[in-house]
């Protein structure tokens, strides 16, 4: 009876330890990119839009009076780059409201899960990257597998083409774009300066990123409509 409560009693601590490793547990892909991890000093782009990204995993802030929006974040180690970034501009790191992303692969969303915890901020995200999102890219088409390659994220809005993401005076709109993931995105918006107004497109570039015929890609149906609908319409009168 005593062995039997024992056991029982070791069998729960064991699960206590092991069950919160195995749900978190992250292999995030090797980095062999040193311009991934590159330092570069964050600057104005135009109006309130603030580069905040590595030398060559672009990362982008939207200033404004209720809060900002961060758009991707690279990889994990990342995240104290951009914390740093944003206060050398003269912001808080604590005052980012939403955070967004391009694509949901690892360079794009390492630090991610980093950063909601540090500000509170709410993900949204093209729908149709949330199940890569909610499970690290585990079901990633592509690049997917047993264990997550970026720390989970759970998504407060689900986005779709042309919905609008709103901030004070800022106004988002989500552009559809994929192939590269199956919601890879781009966001439309407009910043002010002093001079004039911009009309802001940051794209997500739709690069190929699997050796396969399409038609043996069967994790992803319809990747190959998905290509052709985007190259021939979906950047179309959106570029600068
Ligand atoms: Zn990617």
């Amino acid at each position: 009876m005593l062995k039997t409560s024992i056991t029982s009693i070791l069998c729960t601590l064991v699960l206590l330890i092991t069950a919160p490793a195995i749900a978190q547990q992250v292999r995030e892909p090797k980095v062999t990119k040193q311009e991934w991890l590159k330092p570069y000093p964050p600057f104005r782009i135009a109006g309130n839009l603030y580069y905040v990204g590595t030398y060559d995993l672009a990362c982008y802030l939207i200033v404004t009076a209720k809060g900002n929006i961060l758009i991707n974040t690279g990889v994990a180690s990342s995240a104290a780059q951009i914390k740093s970034s944003i206060e050398q501009l003269g912001f808080r790191l604590a005052d980012t409201k939403i955070l967004l992303t391009t694509q949901a692969h690892f360079d794009h969303l390492g630090a991610m899960a980093a950063i909601k915890k540090m500000t509170g901020a709410e993900m949204m995200v093209d729908e149709k990257d949330a199940d890569v999102l909610r499970d690290g890219g585990k079901s990633d088409y592509e690049m997917g597998g047993d264990a997550s390659a970026f720390e989970p994220v759970q998504p407060a809005r689900l986005l779709r083409d042309g919905d609008t993401i709103a901030l004070d005076n800022m106004k988002l709109v989500i552009l559809h774009h994929p192939g590269h993931t199956k919601g890879s995105c781009s966001y439309l918006f407009t910043v002010n300066d002093e001079q004039q107004a911009y009309k802001v497109l940051i794209a997500n570039m739709p690069s190929i990123i699997t050796e396969r015929p399409f038609a043996e890609v069967t994790s992803y149906p319809g990747i190959a409509e998905d290509y052709a609908r985007i190259h021939v319409k979906g950047y179309e009168g959106h570029f600068f």
